[in-house]
């Protein structure tokens, strides 16, 4: 008769080791979903789409490439991915890190070249932000770039958190409501932009890095300030979070699901329409507020008065 031993439990090491497997196994599988979910809800790719990807070394943009690519493999419509850099020329850029890691990846990539830190170092008083200039150089330069090679879409590697922080930066600093969209065309009408990061929190971004291993190049490298607007607001959400957790995924559901009748935009909803009777609407309401017109939509005595 055989005796069946029992197994011995792994050493605490090893039982470490496969639970951070699992996790990040689970981690990349959340990231995919994401993003897969964020390309469905705003028909972000569609068949024989040639996507450019916009990857300046940060752990936002690697890992949009890295979860593309991943998705482009199963994707039940057939795309293109290029990776482009743009080398803006800030001091110290380590301009082998990016080829280098592109090449080992086996994508198509494009490093294009164009001094935009020379010009930004020169128009930017010493001390303040170079982050809004140079940004809109180098949106410039990509999007020249992107028409002359003719990519339909125009990734780019924003996330949720990005687009939380930049609704309460038009609020507060521009009395606006409104945000960052997953998906735009842009004021010239030529390009569309996508941001498939849309639903993926920047903390599982820089987890993901991190386990990736990615090869980060910081963005500080020219020792521009920091925008003191964005970080205030940065502050206040991070606090938000560790007060509430779940809030900053309770605002970014609620920027896709707004209801313009509850809000007192004219031109988002039909106020005027509102509780009119039989469709016995009133020609002109502000008319009528103003003591213009009677209720039968008829000129006011007064207004006839005037008008003689
Ligand atoms: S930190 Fe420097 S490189 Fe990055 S956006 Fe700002 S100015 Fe440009």
């Amino acid at each position: 008769m055989s005796t069946v031993l029992p197994l011995a439990e792994p050493p605490p090491h090893v039982r470490a080791a496969s639970r951070r497997a699992h996790e990040q196994q689970r981690l990349a599988k959340r990231l995919r979903h994401q993003v897969g979910r964020a390309i469905a809800d705003f028909g972000m790719i569609e068949d024989g789409d040639r996507v450019m990807v916009c990857l300046s070394g940060g752990k936002d943009s690697y890992t949009l490439l890295d979860v593309l690519l991943q998705l482009q493999k199963k994707a039940p419509v057939t795309f293109s991915i290029t990776a482009v850099n743009l080398d803006q020329k800030q001091p110290g850029f380590p301009e082998h890190v990016l080829p280098d890691y592109l090449r080992s990846i086996g994508v198509d990539y494009r490093i294009l070249e164009q001094d935009t830190y020379y010009v930004v170092a020169r128009v930017v008083p010493e001390g303040k932000t170079m982050c809004a200039l140079c940004s809109r150089l180098r949106r410039g330069a990509l999007y020249t770039f992107a028409e002359a090679q003719g990519y339909t879409k125009i990734a780019l590697g924003h996330h949720r958190d990005d687009l939380v922080a930049t609704f309460f930066l038009n609020l507060f600093f521009h009395a606006k409501l409104s945000g960052m969209p997953p998906k735009l065309r842009s004021d010239d009408g030529k390009h569309v932009v996508i941001r498939p990061l849309a639903y993926v929190r920047e903390d599982d971004i820089a987890e993901y890095a991190a386990m990736r291993a990615f090869p980060i190049i910081p963005c500080n490298l020219c020792g521009s300030q920091e925008n003191l607007q964005r970080k205030q607001v940065k502050r206040m959400l991070d606090q938000w979070e560790r007060d509430s957790p779940g809030r900053i995924e309770q605002i970014s559901r609620a920027l896709g699901d707004i209801r313009p009748s509850q809000l007192s935009d004219p031109k988002l909803f039909d106020f005027l329409a509102l509780g009119r009777s039989g469709g016995a609407a009133l020609p002109d309401a502000h008319a009528w507020l103003a003591g213009e017109v009677r209720d039968d939509g008829e000129p006011s005595p007064e207004r006839i008065a005037h008008a003689d």
